[in-house]
């Protein structure tokens, strides 16, 4: 269980975030909605401990989660896993995609060079990225290749949280789609549980079990997917499915 209470932050004198609180459950996709500048990629950057400006607490199955990546212990860096948008997803410019995943393997999991090659394979195949692809510096692979090797490189970790913070915005419907497909089948295979960043309701209504609106740096409204899809209570949630449908 993720939970997290009371947080707010934000950067210098521009609060971003008031007093947050929420849990993901085991297995559970939790969808973040709201407008441009709510915040939502400030509070995922804070999850996985790369925003460090923000009070209050955050834990991860009982255990507090220090706000600096760095410090948290490798089981839970290993258990907190993310992607992010595609450019934003950096993967290493000077690493080939087998580089990349077994460079996560071994911060987070470690092991033999055979056990290492066997579990890169592995999540390759996983995402469906053809083993040719391993050799190839990220330059040369499409968007859609790329955010294929960022959940590659996520997975290779075993995770049971992944931070998905709008990864599929930049890419064509077809792309998008086969992506939504490969998390599903992960989060119903693995047992995975998502936080999920997206504008598209379309996306929240097949995905998510619940979802938390965010506006003005608030949670504005939460709750299953159906009920607060099929009958909003927020003057704000009721605007943005106007303004999507
Ligand atoms: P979007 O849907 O456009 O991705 P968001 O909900 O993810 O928006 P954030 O990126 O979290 O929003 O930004 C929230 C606020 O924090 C914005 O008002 C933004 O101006 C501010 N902000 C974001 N990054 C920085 C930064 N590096 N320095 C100062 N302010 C920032
Ligand atoms: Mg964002």
């Amino acid at each position: 269980v993720l939970r997290v209470r009371n947080v707010s932050g934000g950067f210098r004198r521009n609060t971003v975030l008031r007093d947050i609180s929420f849990d993901v459950l085991p297995g559970e996709c939790v969808a973040l909605v709201g407008e441009s500048g709510s915040g939502k990629s400030t509070l995922s950057r804070i999850l996985i401990g790369l925003h460090r400006e923000y009070r209050g607490e955050i834990s991860w199955c009982d255990e507090p989660l220090a706000s600096k990546a760095s410090r948290r212990s490798r089981a839970q860096r290993r258990e907190l896993q993310y992607i992010f948008q595609s450019p934003f997803t950096a993967l290493n410019p000077r690493k080939t995609v087998r580089g990349s995943i077994e460079f996560a393997y071994d911060l987070t999991v470690g092991g033999n060079a055979k056990a290492r090659k066997r579990a890169v394979d592995e999540v390759l195949s996983k995402v469906q990225l053809p083993a040719s692809l391993a050799e190839e510096m990220p330059h040369t692979l499409s968007g859609g290749e790329r955010q294929r090797v960022a959940i590659a490189r996520a997975l290779v970790t075993e995770p049971r949280l992944l931070i998905c913070d709008e990864v599929t915005s930049a890419l064509d419907v077809l792309v998008q789609a086969s992506l939504i497909n490969l998390l599903d089948e992960l989060r119903k295979s693995e047992g995975l549980s998502m936080v999920f960043v997206t504008h598209d309701l379309a996306l929240v209504r097949s995905f998510a079990d619940r979802v938390i609106v965010l506006n003005g740096g608030t949670i504005v409204e939460e709750g299953p997917t159906e009920a607060v899809l099929g009958a909003p209570q927020h003057p704000y949630t009721v605007s943005l499915m106007e303004n999507t449908l």
